[in-house]
C-alpha cells in the first residue's frame, strides 16, 4: 500500500562541493542528511556518483547518515558510485554493504607497480603519495602539508613520463592521465559521470522500479553529463546546478536549474523548497 502522498523519484548526487563544504571537503551541512533520509523514508532512490574512492564516501557521507537512518533497511535504496563510475557499493535489508570493482575499468597492476618505482624517486617522494584508497583509477597525491606552488613543475614532469609510458605500454587508447591541482589521475578513458549515471538507472532497475523522473545534483560542467545521460535514456531529468552559472554557458539549458546559493547551500535549499 503507499503510504506517502509523494511519488517516488530519484535522486543523483555529485559529492565534492556538492553535498561536502568545497573548502571542509567534508559535510558541515548536517540536515542534507535529514533530506537524505526523508527522500529513503519516501521510497525513491538515492544515488552518489563521485571521483572520490569509497572508502572517502564510506567516512565522510554513509557512516555519518547511518546515524540519521531510523531503520538500515532503508539504505536498499541507496547507491554508491565511485571512482567516477568504476565500484559501485549497494547494501541489503540488514545495511550490509557490498562493492563491485569494474575490472574492464581497473588500471593494470603492472602500471601501477611502475608509477610506485616513479614515486620512489627522491624528486617526487617527498612531495607526492598514492592513494592507497582507490581501487580501479590511480591517484596520486601532493602530500598534506606541502605547497601547490612547489608541485606544478614535478607534476608535469611525472606527467609526461607517465604519459610516454601509457605509449610504450600500448595502453594511450583505452587509459588517460591527468593533472588536477593537487593531484595526478590515471584511469580508463570509459569513466565519467555519465557511466556513474548509467549505473545508478541499472540499479534502479534491478529493484524492478518503473521510474520516470529523476533530479541530479552537481558544481561541475562534467556533472552535466549525466543529466545528459538521462535525458538520452528518456528520462525526465532535472539538473540542479550548484557551481558558478557561467560554467554552463555553452550547455543546452534544458531542465537546467541554477541554485540559489553555491555548492552545498545551494543544494539544500533547493531539497528544503521541495519538500
Ligand atoms: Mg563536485
Amino acid at each position: 500500500m503507499e503510504t506517502s502522498l509523494k511519488k517516488p523519484k530519484a535522486y543523483l548526487f555529485d559529492v565534492d562541493g556538492t553535498l561536502t563544504d568545497p573548502e571542509a571537503k567534508k559535510v558541515v551541512r548536517v540536515e542534507l542528511f535529514e533530506e537524505l533520509v526523508e527522500r529513503l523514508q519516501e521510497n525513491s532512490f538515492v544515488g552518489l556518483n563521485t571521483g572520490r574512492s569509497i572508502d572517502f564516501v564510506e567516512k565522510e557521507i554513509i557512516q555519518p547518515l547511518m546515524g540519521y537512518l531510523p531503520k538500515n533497511d532503508l539504505l536498499q535504496h541507496l547507491c554508491v558510485i565511485g571512482e567516477i563510475g568504476a565500484v559501485q557499493v549497494t547494501f541489503d535489508s540488514a545495511g550490509k554493504a557490498t562493492k563491485m570493482i569494474d575490472a574492464e575499468f581497473t588500471v593494470p597492476a603492472v602500471v601501477n607497480e611502475k608509477i610506485k618505482f616513479l614515486l620512489a624517486k627522491p624528486d617526487f617522494s617527498e612531495l607526492m603519495f598514492l592513494d592507497k584508497t582507490k581501487e580501479a583509477m590511480c591517484s596520486i597525491e601532493l602530500m598534506p602539508g606541502k605547497k601547490v606552488s612547489e608541485f606544478r613543475e614535478p607534476q608535469q614532469k611525472l606527467i609526461s613520463i607517465i604519459a610516454n609510458l601509457l605509449v610504450e605500454m600500448k595502453l594511450n587508447d583505452t587509459y588517460m592521465v591527468e593533472g588536477t591541482r593537487i593531484a595526478i589521475d590515471i584511469y580508463s578513458k570509459k569513466l565519467g559521470k555519465a557511466l556513474g549515471a548509467q549505473k545508478f538507472v541499472d540499479f534502479i532497475d534491478s529493484n524492478n522500479n518503473h521510474f520516470k523522473t529523476i533530479v541530479c545534483f552537481g558544481d561541475s560542467p562534467l556533472d552535466y553529463d549525466m543529466h545528459e545521460y538521462f535525458l538520452r535514456a528518456g528520462l525526465q531529468s532535472q539538473f540542479v546546478f550548484v557551481g558558478e552559472k557561467e560554467l554552463l554557458k555553452d550547455k543546452d539549458q534544458q531542465n537546467v536549474v541554477y541554485g540559489s546559493q553555491l555548492f552545498d547551500a545551494g543544494v539544500l535549499a533547493f531539497l528544503e523548497a521541495e519538500n
